[in-house]
């Protein structure tokens, strides 16, 4: 009888795969014809400094479905991931980005705008053509795009890495290390690679005022960073202390839903500040010559 619960056990299991595996074909489906409709749009979340005044924004992608309504990129980016199809969905993302970007410049509004690269985006081969043709065809000025990266990359040799990021940053496009201190970043890879930013996750952040070691993980790392001379940037500010905790150690820029979510581009817009021209110097080119 043992073996025919096993038996069973390991049919319940199979279906069980067969279920996801079904369900991940049927969101990679749906995606791909979500693309070809222009049914994602882009939402920015604002970069700011101490006094809430705005440096930057994150482009961050959503999916508006006709069925399921408003998806969050936590429901089908790590799908995306799981093939080609993030590189898709990224090309999409940066096209449209610049777009906006040049449609903000001809109304005379300048803004810092990072986006999100997966690791296996990074890693085609034709990576920085892409981005190039996107830059030419849409008229946008490189030096106000920054290009959030993951620990992911370091999974290739370091060397091609730096290659490509050198590339790229002879276009003007910076680098920001995203959700920093969840992957396993040597600090010498830290040291070798043109990062211009390092973003502490905000599982981190959302502790520093109750868990000790979070607090000690977090100020050690903004120390770090101004160490080796590169930004650092909290996420997932929420509260009014924590932002008390992370300016007392030394962060001067932060992310999170204290200051404002992510928003529509109109809003975001109408959020850029006049002065824009300064971004570039509020948020300090420092990494150039490595
Ligand atoms: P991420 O790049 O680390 O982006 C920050 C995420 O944290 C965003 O979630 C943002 O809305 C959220 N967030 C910001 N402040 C707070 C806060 O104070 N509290 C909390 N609880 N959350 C906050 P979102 O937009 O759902 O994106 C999730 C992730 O999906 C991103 O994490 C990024 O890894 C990925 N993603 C989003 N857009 C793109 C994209 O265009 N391309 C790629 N490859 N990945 C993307
Ligand atoms: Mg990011
Ligand atoms: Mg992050
Ligand atoms: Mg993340």
């Amino acid at each position: 009888r043992a073996k025919e619960e096993g038996r069973n056990q390991v049919r319940f299991f199979l279906e069980q795969m067969q279920e996801h595996a079904d369900r991940r074909q049927q969101v990679e489906e749906n995606l791909r014809q979500a693309i070809k409709d222009d049914k994602l749009f882009v939402c920015y979340q604002p970069l700011v400094k101490s006094n809430g005044r705005i440096v930057g924004a994150e482009a961050l992608v959503r999916w508006a479905d006709d069925n399921s309504g408003l998806i969050n990129p936590s429901a089908f980016i790590p799908i995306a991931e799981m093939t080609d199809l993030i590189c898709s969905v990224g090309q999409w993302v940066l096209t449209d980005v610049c777009k906006q970007m040049a449609e903000w410049e001809r109304q005379g509004k300048k803004l810092v705008v990072s986006v999100n690269i997966s690791p296996r985006e990074f890693q085609q081969s034709d990576f920085v053509e892409q981005v190039q043709d996107i830059v030419l065809g849409t008229g946008v000025r490189a030096e106000y795009l920054v290009f959030e990266l993951t620990e992911g990359i370091l999974l290739n040799h370091i060397e091609a890495v730096k290659t490509k990021m050198q590339r790229l940053s002879q276009l003007g496009i910076r680098f920001s290390l995203d959700d920093f201190g969840t992957g396993y970043s040597s600090l010498q890879y830290l040291k070798q690679l043109p990062l211009d930013t390092l973003k502490i996750d905000q599982s981190f952040v959302q502790d520093i005022t109750t868990d000790s070691s979070d607090a000690t993980i977090v100020s050690t790392i903004i120390a770090m960073a101004q160490t080796l001379g590169i930004n650092v940037v909290a996420e997932g500010v929420e509260k009014r202390e924590e932002l008390e905790y992370l300016e007392h150690w030394g962060c001067r820029l932060f992310q999170g839903f204290y200051f404002s979510r992510a928003v529509r581009a109109k809003r975001m817009g109408a959020l850029i500040p006049e002065a824009g021209e300064n971004q570039l110097r509020e948020v300090p080119i420092t990494s150039y010559k490595k």
